[in-house]
């Protein structure tokens, strides 16, 4: 329901969990039943999360148990069950089979009964029950192919590929521990917009998941892709094609 995401060495450097802990507290007006965040920095095995089902405090509960370390990048979620009960497991983000990537998701994927069933052909098992973490399997899928093709890891190009397999409504971003200085997103019938920051960039549903960050913003088209760096916002459609009419505007409340 609510989406939020950050990389960068700008004014929130070092602090990407507090950005995502402050962009849902913002986001919390469009109702939720869980709440999630995931990180990742060099060096981490791993694109580490911790999530909780009711309201954000019980995730900050979560965080002050089992903390996180200090990461380049996060991304952070509140969630309104579609597919699958209101519960921790079913909570975002879901992971790659592997464990290096990690989604948020907004929406519903119409074909995941589907893709559900090709994925477990092909071996792989499900936590949870939710159409999303059909999306992270497939997507680390997706980055598994793209490394056996050209022999390096590319997070964007996974997951523009995975975004021409799904059907449905959905807003995705994804981090991936092998690149742990980029966010990447994609857009179908959900909205994504793409905070402009000095050294950092953001991501979220709407702009009050940034605002208290940057005023400056961009909105991402239907079918658009973006790849976020701290000094760098790439947008393609699916195919990668590069979109360079950008539709920057400034937001004018706090
Ligand atoms: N369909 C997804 C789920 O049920 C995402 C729901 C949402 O937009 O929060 O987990």
């Amino acid at each position: 329901c609510g989406i939020v995401g950050y990389v960068g060495n700008g004014t929130a450097c070092g602090k990407p969990l507090e950005v995502c802990m402050e962009g849902l507290k913002r986001l919390e007006y469009r109702g939720y039943d869980s709440a999630g965040v995931a990180v990742v920095a060099p060096g981490l095995g791993s694109a580490l999360v911790r999530k909780k089902s009711g309201r954000l405090a019980n995730l900050s509960a979560e965080l002050e148990r089992d903390p996180l370390p200090e990461a380049t990048a996060a991304i952070g979620h509140t969630r309104w069950a579609t597919n699958g009960e209101p519960s921790d497991v079913n909570a975002h983000p879901h992971t790659s089979a592997d464990g290096h990537i990690a989604i948020i998701h907004n929406g519903i994927i119409e074909n995941a009964g589907v893709l559900r069933e090709q994925l477990k052909e092909e071996g792989y098992s499900f936590d949870s029950a939710t159409d999303t973490e059909v999306a992270a399997k497939l997507l680390g899928r997706n980055a598994d192919e793209i490394i056996a093709e050209n022999g390096e890891t590319d997070l964007f190009e996974a997951l523009r590929r995975t975004a021409r397999m799904l059907t449905g409504a959905f807003t995705i971003l994804a981090v991936d521990c092998r690149q742990p200085d980029i966010v990447v997103g994609v857009r179908h019938d959900s909205p994504l917009v793409v905070g402009l920051g000095v050294e950092e960039n953001f991501l979220g549903s709407d702009v009050a998941a940034f605002v208290a960050y940057t005023k400056e913003a961009m909105e991402l088209g239907q079918d658009e892709a973006v790849c976020i760096s701290s000094h760098e916002v790439i947008v393609t459609d699916f195919d990668g094609t590069p979109i360079t009419d950008s539709r920057r505007f400034s937001v004018d409340w706090d």
